[in-house]
């Protein structure tokens, strides 16, 4: 058997990390079991649906590197197929027509909440003939759903989970207006596309039994089920924008690298004893649902920071400079031609050690690309007295007379210390303001190195002036 899984979101709102989460679940279960992961929108509810959610879902799946290996099934297309499936259970006789109209149904609602009862549907079109049925009235189909007994989950996070049949109604499957309702849908889909796991958010659990009851009365095979506990805000509470970033798009915005949320997401619910950095290799070999916990994961934005600054210290230095030169693009502050966009490229394995974020590395990048003059931050003006820009000027012209590498600029400054009876830190600090407009940096000598000779003493010699 192929394994093949699914992720399934309504394009009405943001791809939330939530979302996200249960992309790389199924993404990593198939991937890990040699097997295929589809997408289906679930644009069924046309009035929520919009063309810009299922184009942020595509571009974040994409982005995190999830792609499907089918082009994706929008629900909304199949609507001819659920109404078939419909019929076909009511020719089986395990369906029926309910001729029941809004206002009755309205009664038996109001009159089951009046005396404590859950508003259920009392099946009284189940046997009735259809030849009483009052003119003038579009029958919704309802399924013949069992009575006794109970219905069985084997859940594949949560173990077994049962609810009494007695406990529901007969569900609508095909509305008096011929459209098929959701959790209809959803099972004739999974069915056709031959999903043999359904791993989704466990908010879906109790949507479950009635899909499983389609199931059975269909006659297919049952894919397994897996529901993963949602992702709860540190506080505990579901996830809001209060938490900060929720959508999947939002942490590109905010220089997440997708391989690091992916990384945080899948530890946030699965573990594989205490390791924290498990890339995506990594994560096919080792994913399987035994290591999804049964309790609700807490966002922690703190861990995620840390997880992306150690996948930035291992990214690609080209791909790093690159992000940055594109988040840099709108600073109408600098000049960012080849000169700028190479002393970017030079200083990124020094820079990228110390950044968390990407837009934390584009800001630690930006000093390179700046245009004369640059400006000061006021702890790094207060460096440039009178007397550090005398001796600024002195070394200015040390520097002009040797090569630029860092191993010869760095004997140069000791040299220079040594011969004016400073401490290195003592050159090196308003060096660096004079430099970057700064008190932090990479090493005085990288710095040098990437800004080349020529801009390295013309930013000398404007700050000494
Ligand atoms: N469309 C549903 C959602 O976005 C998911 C349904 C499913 O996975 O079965 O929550």
């Amino acid at each position: 058997m192929t394994i093949r899984t699914r992720f399934a979101p309504s394009p009405t709102g943001l791809l939330h990390i939530g979302g996200a989460r249960t992309a790389l679940f199924n993404y990593l279960f198939s991937r890990h079991h040699g097997g295929q992961f589809l997408l289906r929108i679930e644009d069924t509810d046309r009035e929520r649906s919009t063309e810009t959610a299922t184009q942020v879902i595509l571009e974040g799946l994409d982005w995190l590197g999830l792609t499907p290996d089918e082009p994706p099934v929008f629900q909304s297309t199949r609507a001819v197929r659920h109404a078939e499936v419909a019929l076909q259970m009511l020719e089986q006789g395990r369906a029926y027509r309910c001729y029941c109209t809004a206002d009755e149904l309205k009664q038996m609602r109001e009159q089951a909440l009046a005396e404590g009862r859950s508003p259920r549907y009392d099946g009284r079109w189940r046997d009735r003939d259809p030849a009483e049925a009052p003119p003038g009235i579009k029958p919704a189909i309802r399924l013949k759903a069992p009575r006794e007994g109970e219905t069985v989950v084997d859940d594949l996070v949560q173990g077994p989970v049962r609810v009494a049949n007695a406990e529901m109604d007969d569900l609508i499957i095909l509305r008096s207006d011929g459209t098929p309702t959701y959790l209809h849908a959803v099972v004739v889909d999974d069915h056709d596309m031959a999903i043999t796991h359904v791993i989704r958010g466990d908010d879906h659990l109790t949507n479950t039994f009635r899909q499983v009851q389609i199931y059975q009365a269909m006659g297919w095979d049952m894919p397994r089920f897996a529901h993963i506990p949602l992702i709860h805000g540190a506080d505990g509470a579901k996830l809001s924008k209060r938490h900060g970033a929720v959508s999947v798009l939002e942490f590109r915005e905010q220089g997440f690298l997708p391989e690091a949320l992916c990384n945080y997401l899948l530890r946030l619910g699965w573990s594989h004893g205490d390791e924290e950095i498990v890339d995506r290799a990594k994560a096919i070999a080792l994913f399987d649902l035994d290591g999804v916990g049964r309790g609700a994961a807490r966002m922690d934005y703190a861990k995620l920071t840390h997880v992306n600054g150690v996948y930035i210290r291992g990214a690609d230095d080209a791909r790093l400079t690159d992000d940055v030169l594109h988040r840099l693009a709108h600073r109408h502050d600098l000049a960012l031609g080849a000169k700028a966009a190479e002393r970017i490229r030079a200083l990124i394995p020094q820079l990228k050690e110390r950044a968390k974020t990407l837009v934390e590395l584009a800001d630690a990048a930006s000093f390179l690309a700046h245009p004369l003059p640059l400006p000061f931050e006021p702890k790094a003006a207060a460096l440039l007295t009178p007397e550090a820009r005398i001796m600024l000027r002195d070394l200015a012209a040390a520097l002009d007379a040797i090569g630029f590498s860092v191993a010869e600029i760095d004997a140069a400054l000791r040299g220079f210390a040594e011969a004016n009876g400073k401490k290195l830190g003592q050159v090196a600090q308003p060096l660096r303001a004079a430099l970057t407009g700064s008190t932090v940096s990479p090493g005085i000598d990288a710095v040098l190195a990437a800004l080349g000779k020529e801009e390295a003493l013309a930013r000398i010699r404007a700050a000494s002036a």
